[in-house]
């Protein structure tokens, strides 16, 4: 397993928004979509790590877990295909035939259903050991590519943004905003930061799902702010969410899917309506990528 330590460059764009402009406040777009056409968003820095570990103890494989739709199983599915090295995916619920799913069995993923109660046992501290036995030496990744060695890739992020800042003209910016899933990306930006910079989080999922704990293990409690945005529950898409999408799109070309990226940019939207940033604020917003899960919804 070669070739996945180079990350390519993401670009670092104005987005300018008709709902921005009365506030003053400016927006850029860090496009983690763009770094590749299969490994997207923000799987890739989650993985660096885990990969580099996994190569330095000659693991004959990549073992990690998540949904009929997960962008993070799609996305090393896609790096053992193109880096050379073995996947297995453990799914939640039964057999569903997917866009997603095609792509993990077109890119050579062995793939395992574990049910619901199979799926929720994951936090247990027995689950893997059954996988370790079916799969001897591979390396297990924690759900969504969290812990401790997910973000330390994500520091890579705030590197490639600040070393674009000139091209927008920029001499400095304010604030990160990005949507939460685990957590593990935000708390990589809050680390890179180390308070230089206030780093908001959008909630993709609801308040008690643990990840404000999870959140202040891994990057204490300074530094960033979380936001609920999950509009009644992960996953759950309404009207209003899909006619804001459609709109920022058309407005600015910049594709965007309704589980984390779509649901950031509306509570972005909210909090500078409510007025909680000044006039000359300047914010770069993470577009975490995703868009391939976005083929759900169709
Ligand atoms: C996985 C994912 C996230 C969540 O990232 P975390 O590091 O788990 O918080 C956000 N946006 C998109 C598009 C994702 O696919």
């Amino acid at each position: 397993m070669t070739g996945f330590d180079t990350l390519p460059n993401a670009p670092l764009q104005h987005l300018a928004l008709s709902w921005l402009r009365p506030f003053g406040v400016e927006l850029a777009v860090l496009r983690l979509d763009l770094i590749d056409p299969l490994i997207s968003g923000n799987k890739w820095f989650k993985l660096l790590e885990h990969l580099r570990l996994a190569r330095q103890v000659q693991a004959p494989g990549i073992i990690s877990l998540g949904g009929a739709h997960s962008n993070h199983l799609h996305a090393l599915a896609a790096a053992g295909k193109r880096f050379g090295f073995a996947t297995a995916g453990l799914l939640r619920g039964h057999f569903q035939d997917t866009a997603t799913v095609r792509d993990l069995q077109a890119f050579g993923m062995h793939l395992h259903w574990l049910g619901y109660a199979g799926y929720r046992a994951r936090h247990q501290p027995d689950f893997w050991q059954p996988w370790q036995v079916q799969y001897p030496g591979w390396h297990c990744v924690p759900e969504g590519g969290g812990g401790p060695l997910g973000v330390k890739g994500c520091a890579l992020i705030v590197e490639q943004a600040r070393a674009q800042l000139a091209s927008l003209g920029w001499a400095d910016y304010d604030a990160w905003w990005l949507a939460a899933g685990t957590g593990t990306t935000l708390a990589g930006l809050v680390l890179a930061e180390g308070g230089a910079h206030q780093v908001h989080g959008a909630l993709a999922v609801p308040l008690d799902h643990g990840v404000p704990a999870q959140l202040r293990a891994l990057a204490g409690d300074s530094g960033y702010r979380l936001y609920e945005a999950s509009r009644g529950g992960f996953a759950k898409v309404d009207e209003a969410l899909l006619a804001f999408i459609n709109a920022c799109e058309a407005e600015s070309g910049v594709p965007l899917e309704p589980l984390y990226t779509g649901k950031a940019l509306l509570a972005l939207r909210e909090q500078v309506e409510a007025g909680a940033f000044a006039p000359g604020t300047r914010l770069i917003f993470l577009h975490s990528g995703g868009l391939q899960g976005r083929r759900g919804f169709a």
